[in-house]
Protein backbone atom coordinates (compact mmCIF):
# COMPACT_ATOMS: atom_id res chain seq x y z
CA UNK A 1 0.00 0.00 0.00
CA UNK A 2 1.28 3.82 -0.65
CA UNK A 3 1.46 5.35 2.64
CA UNK A 4 2.44 9.00 3.16
CA UNK A 5 3.40 9.98 7.04
CA UNK A 6 3.48 13.18 7.96
CA UNK A 7 5.44 14.01 10.48
CA UNK A 8 4.93 17.38 12.66
CA UNK A 9 7.68 20.21 13.61
CA UNK A 10 7.94 18.71 17.28
CA UNK A 11 8.23 15.25 16.19
CA UNK A 12 11.72 15.88 14.27
CA UNK A 13 12.66 19.11 17.15
CA UNK A 14 16.17 17.04 17.45
CA UNK A 15 18.09 14.15 16.42
CA UNK A 16 16.87 11.72 18.99
CA UNK A 17 13.63 12.59 17.31
CA UNK A 18 14.54 12.00 13.92
CA UNK A 19 15.85 9.03 15.15
CA UNK A 20 12.34 7.95 16.07
CA UNK A 21 10.53 9.35 13.08
CA UNK A 22 13.26 7.25 10.40
CA UNK A 23 12.41 4.31 13.15
CA UNK A 24 8.82 4.69 12.52
CA UNK A 25 9.22 5.34 8.78
CA UNK A 26 11.76 2.34 8.56
CA UNK A 27 8.93 -0.28 10.17
CA UNK A 28 6.44 1.00 7.46
CA UNK A 29 9.18 0.21 4.73
CA UNK A 30 9.99 -3.07 6.16
CA UNK A 31 6.02 -4.03 6.10
CA UNK A 32 6.24 -3.79 2.52
CA UNK A 33 4.35 -0.17 1.97
CA UNK A 34 5.58 2.49 -0.59
CA UNK A 35 6.29 5.57 1.79
CA UNK A 36 6.12 9.67 0.98
CA UNK A 37 6.99 11.68 4.29
CA UNK A 38 6.31 14.76 4.59
CA UNK A 39 8.26 16.97 7.33
CA UNK A 40 7.91 20.34 9.19
CA UNK A 41 10.85 22.26 10.10
CA UNK A 42 12.19 21.38 13.33
CA UNK A 43 10.75 22.87 16.81
CA UNK A 44 10.48 26.17 16.41
CA UNK A 45 12.20 26.79 13.50
CA UNK A 46 9.85 28.62 11.39
CA UNK A 47 9.28 30.96 14.29
CA UNK A 48 12.81 31.88 14.68
CA UNK A 49 13.42 32.50 11.23
CA UNK A 50 10.39 35.04 11.36
CA UNK A 51 11.92 36.79 14.34
CA UNK A 52 15.64 36.81 12.48
CA UNK A 53 14.08 38.50 9.28
CA UNK A 54 12.23 41.09 11.85
CA UNK A 55 15.72 42.12 12.67
CA UNK A 56 16.55 42.80 9.34
CA UNK A 57 13.16 44.55 8.02
CA UNK A 58 10.11 44.48 9.70
CA UNK A 59 8.10 44.75 6.36
CA UNK A 60 10.01 42.03 4.06
CA UNK A 61 8.45 41.49 0.89
CA UNK A 62 6.43 38.52 1.25
CA UNK A 63 8.50 36.83 -1.87
CA UNK A 64 11.71 37.26 0.14
CA UNK A 65 10.11 35.53 3.37
CA UNK A 66 8.90 32.35 1.51
CA UNK A 67 12.65 32.05 0.24
CA UNK A 68 13.47 31.78 3.96
CA UNK A 69 10.77 30.33 5.54
CA UNK A 70 11.45 27.20 3.08
CA UNK A 71 14.74 26.49 4.66
CA UNK A 72 13.58 25.32 7.73
CA UNK A 73 11.69 22.31 6.06
CA UNK A 74 14.54 21.66 3.67
CA UNK A 75 16.72 20.89 6.75
CA UNK A 76 13.72 18.32 8.19
CA UNK A 77 14.52 16.14 5.02
CA UNK A 78 17.84 16.53 4.95
CA UNK A 79 18.56 15.08 8.21
CA UNK A 80 16.05 12.24 7.84
CA UNK A 81 16.82 10.89 4.70
CA UNK A 82 20.39 10.54 6.45
CA UNK A 83 18.33 8.93 9.59
CA UNK A 84 17.24 6.47 6.81
CA UNK A 85 20.65 5.98 5.47
CA UNK A 86 21.88 5.32 8.96
CA UNK A 87 19.29 2.55 9.50
CA UNK A 88 19.90 0.75 5.98
CA UNK A 89 16.48 2.29 4.58
CA UNK A 90 17.12 3.52 1.39
CA UNK A 91 15.29 7.30 1.04
CA UNK A 92 15.52 10.71 -0.77
CA UNK A 93 15.03 13.81 0.09
CA UNK A 94 13.22 16.56 -2.05
CA UNK A 95 12.06 20.39 -1.70
CA UNK A 96 8.85 21.22 -2.67
CA UNK A 97 9.61 21.86 -6.23
CA UNK A 98 12.19 18.62 -6.96
CA UNK A 99 8.43 16.65 -5.39
CA UNK A 100 6.50 18.78 -8.51
CA UNK A 101 4.09 20.60 -6.02
CA UNK A 102 3.52 23.60 -8.04
CA UNK A 103 1.48 26.26 -6.62
CA UNK A 104 -0.13 29.94 -7.30
CA UNK A 105 1.65 33.21 -6.24
CA UNK A 106 0.37 34.17 -3.23
CA UNK A 107 3.27 34.31 -1.11
CA UNK A 108 2.94 33.43 2.04
CA UNK A 109 -0.23 31.86 1.62
CA UNK A 110 -0.27 29.70 -1.50
CA UNK A 111 -2.54 26.91 -2.80
CA UNK A 112 -1.17 23.70 -4.28
CA UNK A 113 -2.38 23.74 -8.23
CA UNK A 114 -1.28 20.52 -9.60
CA UNK A 115 1.42 17.88 -8.83
CA UNK A 116 3.86 16.60 -11.03
CA UNK A 117 4.48 13.23 -9.59
CA UNK A 118 7.13 12.21 -12.60
CA UNK A 119 9.79 12.21 -9.75
CA UNK A 120 8.15 10.89 -6.77
CA UNK A 121 7.16 7.85 -8.57
CA UNK A 122 10.43 7.11 -10.02
CA UNK A 123 11.85 7.53 -6.51
CA UNK A 124 9.11 5.08 -5.25
CA UNK A 125 9.78 2.54 -8.16
CA UNK A 126 13.79 2.47 -7.34
CA UNK A 127 12.35 1.67 -3.50
CA UNK A 128 13.29 4.58 -1.61
CA UNK A 129 11.15 6.43 0.52
CA UNK A 130 10.61 9.65 -0.59
CA UNK A 131 10.83 12.42 2.12
CA UNK A 132 9.51 15.82 0.82
CA UNK A 133 9.55 19.17 2.61
CA UNK A 134 6.16 20.41 3.69
CA UNK A 135 4.84 23.74 3.38
CA UNK A 136 6.17 24.59 0.54
CA UNK A 137 5.93 24.76 -3.49
CA UNK A 138 6.81 26.83 -6.23
CA UNK A 139 5.10 28.64 -8.87
CA UNK A 140 5.15 28.17 -12.69
CA UNK A 141 8.09 30.40 -13.18
CA UNK A 142 9.86 28.73 -10.14
CA UNK A 143 9.61 30.99 -7.38
CA UNK A 144 9.12 29.15 -3.34
CA UNK A 145 6.11 29.67 -2.25
CA UNK A 146 4.64 28.69 1.10
CA UNK A 147 1.20 27.24 2.16
CA UNK A 148 0.43 29.21 5.36
CA UNK A 149 1.64 28.56 8.89
CA UNK A 150 0.49 24.97 9.89
CA UNK A 151 0.37 23.96 6.22
CA UNK A 152 2.68 20.90 6.23
CA UNK A 153 -0.71 19.52 6.83
CA UNK A 154 -2.11 20.56 3.43
CA UNK A 155 0.96 19.38 1.82
CA UNK A 156 0.52 15.81 2.99
CA UNK A 157 -3.27 15.42 2.36
CA UNK A 158 -2.35 16.93 -1.56
CA UNK A 159 0.20 14.14 -1.57
CA UNK A 160 -1.73 11.33 -0.85
CA UNK A 161 -5.07 12.73 -2.93
CA UNK A 162 -2.85 13.09 -5.92
CA UNK A 163 -0.81 9.17 -5.24
CA UNK A 164 -4.19 8.08 -4.41
CA UNK A 165 -2.59 6.86 -1.17
CA UNK A 166 -4.42 4.29 1.28
CA UNK A 167 -3.95 6.18 4.16
CA UNK A 168 -2.67 9.77 5.09
CA UNK A 169 -0.66 9.46 8.90
CA UNK A 170 -0.31 12.85 10.54
CA UNK A 171 1.75 12.35 13.26
CA UNK A 172 1.98 15.14 15.76
CA UNK A 173 2.82 15.65 19.61
CA UNK A 174 -0.95 14.62 20.84
CA UNK A 175 -2.39 11.07 20.46
CA UNK A 176 -5.17 12.32 18.24
CA UNK A 177 -8.00 14.87 17.99
CA UNK A 178 -9.52 15.46 21.26
CA UNK A 179 -12.87 16.99 22.86
CA UNK A 180 -10.42 20.09 23.45
CA UNK A 181 -6.99 21.27 22.70
CA UNK A 182 -5.23 18.86 26.02
CA UNK A 183 -3.22 21.61 26.92
CA UNK A 184 -6.31 23.98 27.88
CA UNK A 185 -8.59 21.39 29.00
CA UNK A 186 -6.97 18.26 30.83
CA UNK A 187 -10.04 16.65 31.06
CA UNK A 188 -10.42 16.30 27.01
CA UNK A 189 -10.70 12.64 25.64
CA UNK A 190 -9.14 11.45 22.60
CA UNK A 191 -11.37 10.86 20.00
CA UNK A 192 -11.71 7.54 18.24
CA UNK A 193 -13.33 9.22 14.79
CA UNK A 194 -14.97 12.43 13.72
CA UNK A 195 -16.36 13.11 10.56
CA UNK A 196 -14.62 15.53 7.59
CA UNK A 197 -17.30 18.48 8.30
CA UNK A 198 -16.82 18.04 12.18
CA UNK A 199 -12.97 18.38 12.03
CA UNK A 200 -13.13 21.05 9.23
CA UNK A 201 -15.05 23.23 11.64
CA UNK A 202 -12.95 22.62 14.41
CA UNK A 203 -9.81 23.42 12.55
CA UNK A 204 -11.20 26.65 11.33
CA UNK A 205 -12.28 27.59 14.62
CA UNK A 206 -9.04 26.81 15.89
CA UNK A 207 -8.01 23.87 16.31
CA UNK A 208 -5.07 24.02 15.10
CA UNK A 209 -4.22 19.91 15.54
CA UNK A 210 -4.71 20.26 11.73
CA UNK A 211 -4.40 23.15 9.20
CA UNK A 212 -7.92 23.45 8.14
CA UNK A 213 -7.13 23.37 4.25
CA UNK A 214 -6.03 20.05 4.98
CA UNK A 215 -9.41 18.94 5.97
CA UNK A 216 -11.35 20.65 3.41
CA UNK A 217 -9.11 18.40 0.65
CA UNK A 218 -9.44 15.22 2.50
CA UNK A 219 -12.69 15.62 2.11
CA UNK A 220 -13.36 16.60 -1.37
CA UNK A 221 -11.05 13.54 -2.42
CA UNK A 222 -11.57 11.07 0.09
CA UNK A 223 -8.53 10.83 1.64
CA UNK A 224 -8.18 8.84 4.98
CA UNK A 225 -6.72 10.48 7.56
CA UNK A 226 -5.34 9.21 10.88
CA UNK A 227 -3.51 12.45 13.53
CA UNK A 228 -1.79 10.15 15.83
CA UNK A 229 1.35 10.58 18.37
CA UNK A 230 5.04 10.17 17.03
CA UNK A 231 6.06 9.40 20.96
CA UNK A 232 3.34 6.74 21.72
CA UNK A 233 2.25 3.79 20.01
CA UNK A 234 -1.26 4.83 20.43
CA UNK A 235 -3.99 4.38 18.04
CA UNK A 236 -4.75 7.90 16.77
CA UNK A 237 -8.01 9.51 15.55
CA UNK A 238 -9.72 8.35 12.31
CA UNK A 239 -11.13 11.37 10.04
CA UNK A 240 -13.53 10.27 7.21
CA UNK A 241 -16.78 10.50 5.72
CA UNK A 242 -19.56 9.36 8.44
CA UNK A 243 -18.74 7.87 11.99
CA UNK A 244 -20.70 5.79 14.42
CA UNK A 245 -23.24 8.35 16.02
CA UNK A 246 -22.35 8.66 19.73
CA UNK A 247 -24.72 10.12 22.39
CA UNK A 248 -22.41 13.22 23.26
CA UNK A 249 -24.62 16.64 21.65
CA UNK A 250 -21.15 17.60 20.58
CA UNK A 251 -17.85 16.09 19.27
CA UNK A 252 -15.50 19.45 20.57
CA UNK A 253 -14.97 22.75 21.30
CA UNK A 254 -12.09 25.10 19.73
CA UNK A 255 -10.52 28.64 20.86
CA UNK A 256 -9.28 31.51 18.58
CA UNK A 257 -7.12 34.15 19.67
CA UNK A 258 -5.98 35.42 16.69
CA UNK A 259 -9.58 37.80 16.43
CA UNK A 260 -10.49 41.44 16.81
CA UNK A 261 -13.53 43.21 17.29
CA UNK A 262 -14.03 46.57 15.14
CA UNK A 263 -17.10 48.35 15.90
CA UNK A 264 -18.36 51.36 13.85
CA UNK A 265 -20.68 53.34 16.22
CA UNK A 266 -23.35 56.25 14.89
CA UNK A 267 -23.86 54.59 11.33
CA UNK A 268 -26.87 56.36 9.34
CA UNK A 269 -29.97 53.51 9.17
CA UNK A 270 -30.66 53.87 5.58
CA UNK A 271 -29.78 51.49 2.54
CA UNK A 272 -26.02 50.37 1.58
CA UNK A 273 -24.60 50.98 4.58
CA UNK A 274 -23.28 47.26 5.19
CA UNK A 275 -22.92 47.24 1.50
CA UNK A 276 -20.32 49.82 1.37
CA UNK A 277 -18.07 48.97 4.81
CA UNK A 278 -17.89 45.32 3.73
CA UNK A 279 -17.37 45.66 -0.11
CA UNK A 280 -14.36 47.87 1.09
CA UNK A 281 -12.78 45.87 3.11
CA UNK A 282 -13.05 42.46 0.85
CA UNK A 283 -11.71 44.39 -1.84
CA UNK A 284 -8.51 44.65 0.47
CA UNK A 285 -9.12 41.06 0.99
CA UNK A 286 -9.84 41.35 4.64
CA UNK A 287 -11.69 37.97 5.89
CA UNK A 288 -14.61 39.20 8.00
CA UNK A 289 -16.54 36.80 10.56
CA UNK A 290 -19.10 37.56 13.37
CA UNK A 291 -20.99 40.58 11.79
CA UNK A 292 -23.96 42.02 14.57
CA UNK A 293 -26.05 45.23 13.76
CA UNK A 294 -27.74 46.85 16.06
CA UNK A 295 -31.67 47.78 16.02
CA UNK A 296 -31.64 51.27 14.22
CA UNK A 297 -32.94 54.13 16.84
CA UNK A 298 -33.52 57.73 15.48
CA UNK A 299 -31.94 57.04 12.36
CA UNK A 300 -29.30 55.82 13.46
CA UNK A 301 -27.44 52.53 14.06
CA UNK A 302 -24.11 50.44 15.00
CA UNK A 303 -22.36 47.66 13.40
CA UNK A 304 -19.73 45.34 14.85
CA UNK A 305 -17.64 42.70 12.99
CA UNK A 306 -14.52 40.52 14.21
CA UNK A 307 -11.65 40.10 11.52
CA UNK A 308 -7.92 38.47 12.53
CA UNK A 309 -5.89 40.15 14.81
CA UNK A 310 -3.66 40.90 11.53
CA UNK A 311 -5.63 42.33 9.54
CA UNK A 312 -7.25 44.78 11.91
CA UNK A 313 -4.69 47.61 11.59
CA UNK A 314 -5.61 47.54 7.46
CA UNK A 315 -9.05 47.26 8.16
CA UNK A 316 -8.87 50.27 10.90
CA UNK A 317 -6.63 52.23 8.10
CA UNK A 318 -8.87 51.77 5.39
CA UNK A 319 -12.41 52.36 7.43
CA UNK A 320 -10.45 55.76 8.87
CA UNK A 321 -9.99 56.74 5.33
CA UNK A 322 -13.27 56.18 3.95
CA UNK A 323 -14.73 57.47 7.33
CA UNK A 324 -16.81 60.39 5.24
CA UNK A 325 -18.74 58.17 2.32
CA UNK A 326 -19.50 55.14 4.93
CA UNK A 327 -20.25 57.88 7.78
CA UNK A 328 -19.96 56.45 11.10
CA UNK A 329 -19.28 58.83 14.21
CA UNK A 330 -16.43 56.92 15.74
CA UNK A 331 -14.91 53.83 15.74
CA UNK A 332 -13.81 51.18 18.89
CA UNK A 333 -11.11 48.05 18.06
CA UNK A 334 -10.87 45.19 21.15
CA UNK A 335 -8.29 43.32 20.71
CA UNK A 336 -8.10 41.26 24.19
CA UNK A 337 -10.70 38.79 23.03
CA UNK A 338 -11.13 35.85 21.83
CA UNK A 339 -13.42 33.42 20.40
CA UNK A 340 -14.81 29.80 21.93
CA UNK A 341 -16.87 27.44 20.01
CA UNK A 342 -18.76 24.23 19.95
CA UNK A 343 -19.07 22.01 17.27
CA UNK A 344 -20.96 18.58 16.06
CA UNK A 345 -23.02 17.37 14.20
CA UNK A 346 -25.49 16.17 16.43
CA UNK A 347 -26.75 19.62 17.38
CA UNK A 348 -28.90 19.43 13.53
CA UNK A 349 -31.31 17.27 16.03
CA UNK A 350 -30.83 17.97 19.85
CA UNK A 351 -32.49 21.57 20.84
CA UNK A 352 -30.91 23.57 23.92
CA UNK A 353 -27.05 22.76 23.18
CA UNK A 354 -26.56 26.72 22.92
CA UNK A 355 -28.72 27.38 25.94
CA UNK A 356 -26.17 24.16 27.56
CA UNK A 357 -23.10 26.40 26.42
CA UNK A 358 -24.51 29.44 27.68
CA UNK A 359 -25.21 28.51 30.94
CA UNK A 360 -21.92 27.06 31.62
CA UNK A 361 -20.74 30.78 30.67
CA UNK A 362 -23.24 31.99 33.11
CA UNK A 363 -21.88 29.55 35.89
CA UNK A 364 -18.59 30.29 35.04
CA UNK A 365 -19.37 34.41 35.10
CA UNK A 366 -17.96 34.77 31.52
CA UNK A 367 -20.00 37.75 29.78
CA UNK A 368 -20.80 37.25 25.94
CA UNK A 369 -20.18 40.31 23.74
CA UNK A 370 -20.92 38.41 20.33
CA UNK A 371 -22.95 34.67 19.31
CA UNK A 372 -22.97 33.35 15.56
CA UNK A 373 -24.18 30.24 15.11
CA UNK A 374 -24.66 27.72 12.19
CA UNK A 375 -25.71 24.38 11.81
CA UNK A 376 -23.42 22.24 13.35
CA UNK A 377 -21.35 24.81 15.74
CA UNK A 378 -21.83 28.18 18.06
CA UNK A 379 -19.49 30.09 18.23
CA UNK A 380 -19.36 33.04 21.51
CA UNK A 381 -16.88 35.92 21.55
CA UNK A 382 -15.77 36.40 25.14
CA UNK A 383 -12.31 38.04 26.64
CA UNK A 384 -9.45 36.20 25.99
CA UNK A 385 -8.55 36.32 29.34
CA UNK A 386 -11.69 34.63 30.50
CA UNK A 387 -11.19 31.76 27.11
CA UNK A 388 -9.38 28.89 28.61
CA UNK A 389 -11.75 29.20 32.41
CA UNK A 390 -14.54 28.63 29.72
CA UNK A 391 -13.61 26.17 27.88
CA UNK A 392 -12.99 24.27 30.48
CA UNK A 393 -16.33 25.19 32.33
CA UNK A 394 -18.08 24.45 28.72
CA UNK A 395 -16.81 21.15 28.55
CA UNK A 396 -17.50 20.02 31.77
CA UNK A 397 -21.15 20.87 30.71
CA UNK A 398 -20.92 18.72 28.07
CA UNK A 399 -18.63 15.54 28.76
CA UNK A 400 -19.21 15.58 32.31
CA UNK A 401 -15.37 14.85 32.61
P1 LIG B 1 2.55 19.77 14.53
O1 LIG B 1 3.80 20.52 14.79
O2 LIG B 1 2.71 18.29 14.72
O3 LIG B 1 1.89 20.13 13.24
P2 LIG B 1 0.68 21.46 15.95
O4 LIG B 1 1.27 22.19 17.09
O5 LIG B 1 0.43 22.17 14.69
O6 LIG B 1 1.57 20.16 15.72
O7 LIG B 1 -0.71 20.78 16.39
C1 LIG B 1 -0.76 19.96 17.53
C2 LIG B 1 -1.30 20.75 18.69
O8 LIG B 1 -2.65 21.11 18.45
C3 LIG B 1 -1.37 19.99 20.00
O9 LIG B 1 -0.15 20.03 20.68
C4 LIG B 1 -2.50 20.69 20.74
O10 LIG B 1 -2.02 21.59 21.71
C5 LIG B 1 -3.24 21.47 19.67
N1 LIG B 1 -4.67 21.21 19.62
C6 LIG B 1 -5.63 22.16 19.52
N2 LIG B 1 -6.84 21.64 19.52
C7 LIG B 1 -6.68 20.29 19.60
C8 LIG B 1 -7.60 19.18 19.64
N3 LIG B 1 -8.92 19.35 19.56
N4 LIG B 1 -7.07 17.94 19.72
C9 LIG B 1 -5.74 17.75 19.78
N5 LIG B 1 -4.83 18.77 19.76
C10 LIG B 1 -5.29 20.02 19.67
N1 LIG C 1 6.81 24.97 9.52
C1 LIG C 1 5.55 25.57 9.16
C2 LIG C 1 4.94 26.30 10.35
O1 LIG C 1 5.54 26.32 11.42
C3 LIG C 1 4.59 24.60 8.55
C4 LIG C 1 4.08 23.52 9.47
O2 LIG C 1 4.64 23.27 10.54
O3 LIG C 1 3.09 22.86 9.10
O4 LIG C 1 3.90 26.87 10.23
MG1 LIG D 1 0.64 21.74 12.64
Amino acid sequence: MLIVQKFGGSSVADAERIRRVAGIIAKTYQDGNDIVVVLSAQGDTTDDLIAKAELINKKASKREMDMLLSTGEQISVALCAMALEALGTPAVSLTGWQAGVQTTRQYGNSRIREINTERIYAELDRKRVVIVCGFQGSTTNGDITTLGRGGSDTSAVALAAKLKAGLCQIYTDVEGVYTADPRIVPAAHKLNEITYDEMLELASLGAKVLHNRSVEMARKYGVKLEVLSSFTKQPGTIVKERVKVEETKISGLAKDSNISRIALVGLRDEPGVAFRIFRMLAAKNINVDIILQSIGRENSKDISFTVAKSDYEIAVAALNEEKDEIGFQSLDVSTTLAKVSIVGAGMINSSGVASMMFEALYEAHVNIHMISTSEIKVSVLIDEVNADAAMNAIHKKFFRD
